[in-house]
């Protein structure tokens, strides 16, 4: 047999191998749970029982995430990590493609090319704001805005986004970094029915190993959404400890805040290569990204219209100052 001829073709994953101590590469939050709440979170998974399937739906956390945002549990689904969610909503929606707008995340053509979706691209302008995306909208399975946007870190105008929503297509808008910026466009999820919210509890919430990503849209598009899910899709683990992740938000908010002081020093100090970012990263127009790495740091190297920029995830303090120390360097030599 020519397994090769009978298979879709993509690249397998690169794992970066090796003794480096600082990673700034995944956008992950530097700080794992203190060991109190990760105790509580023990505590709740002794009482678990694990022969049991979890609520079909996930609803106990369903319903956490919809009173925590001011909706009903009628608007919220949860995945094994949003991008979970991304590839059940391009298998909900007709249509023969996606637009997307690069620079932005790639998981939207990864799950494009997967179901064997058209990619229509329409790239952010210079300042990485959306260009005219409602010009090709017909026919379209689904309109992807990351804001703020990986890796640029900007955000795009609410009248903007608005202005896509009025196309009529599904428009999905990951939020994946909101909580590190200054407004959320969630609530639109009231006025438009053809927007669905991408959040997920891997950046801010610290909490990238337990996969859970959630999207928030109308009661109707949910429904559908849940009828192409498999069922007990969310392990009773990751659900309790996400339910009790939200109890403890203002632990989460005080991160938070760190890292957005710890963003805007590293912005200060490098002005005149960083763009401004909303994200628990910066993108940075340095070319270091071998040089940092023979210092044990590692960071997002970028390509094509990014050749020559690295994207750095906000660390801990003294990270960040290895980085800084490490970047200034670089500046003098090169
Ligand atoms: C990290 C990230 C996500 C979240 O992925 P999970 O599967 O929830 O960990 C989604 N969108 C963007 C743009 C991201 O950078």
């Amino acid at each position: 047999m020519r397994i090769r001829e009978m298979v879709k073709s993509f690249k397998p994953y690169r794992v970066l191998e090796g003794n480096y101590r600082i990673w700034l590469d995944k956008n992950e939050n530097p700080f794992d749970l203190p060991p109190e709440i990760k105790e509580e979170i023990m505590e709740e998974l002794r009482k678990t029982p694990f022969n049991r399937y979890p609520h079909i739906t996930a609803d106990p956390l369903r319903e956490k995430i919809a009173e925590f945002l001011g909706f009903e549990k009628e608007n919220v689904i949860v995945g094994n990590g949003s991008d979970e969610l991304i590839s059940l909503i391009l298998k909900l929606f007709e249509g023969k493609h996606i637009i997307v707008s690069s620079p932005s995340f790639r998981m939207y053509d990864f799950f494009a090319k997967l179901e064997g979706t058209d990619l229509v691209d329409v790239p952010l302008d210079e300042h990485f704001n959306l260009q005219n995306v409602e010009d090709y909208a017909e026919n379209a399975k689904a309109i992807f805005i990351c804001s703020p946007n990986n890796p640029t870190g900007n955000i795009q105008k609410r009248e903007k986004i608005i202005s896509v929503l009025e196309s009529g297509v599904p428009v999905i808008l990951d939020e994946a970094y909101i909580e590190f910026a200054k407004k959320s466009n969630v609530d639109l999820v009231n006025e438009y029915d053809n927007l669905i919210v991408l959040r997920t509890f891997s950046k801010a919430f610290g909490l990238a190993g337990i996969r859970v990503g959630y999207a928030v849209a109308s009661e109707e598009v949910i429904d559908y959404l849940h009828r192409i899910k498999a069922p007990f899709g969310l392990n009773s683990l990751s659900m309790k400890t996400a339910e009790l992740m939200l109890d403890h938000y203002d632990l989460v908010k005080q991160n938070i805040n760190y890292i957005i002081k710890e963003r805007e020093r590293i912005y200060k100090e490098f002005r005149g290569y960083a763009y401004p970012s909303e994200a628990n990263f910066l993108l940075l127009r340095l070319d270091a990204y071998e040089f940092l790495l023979e210092k044990g740091i590692v960071v997002r190297k970028l390509s094509g219209r990014l050749d020559g920029h690295i994207r750095v995830t906000i660390g801990k303090k003294e990270e960040n100052d290895e980085l800084i120390g490490a970047l200034n360097e670089f500046i003098e030599r090169f």
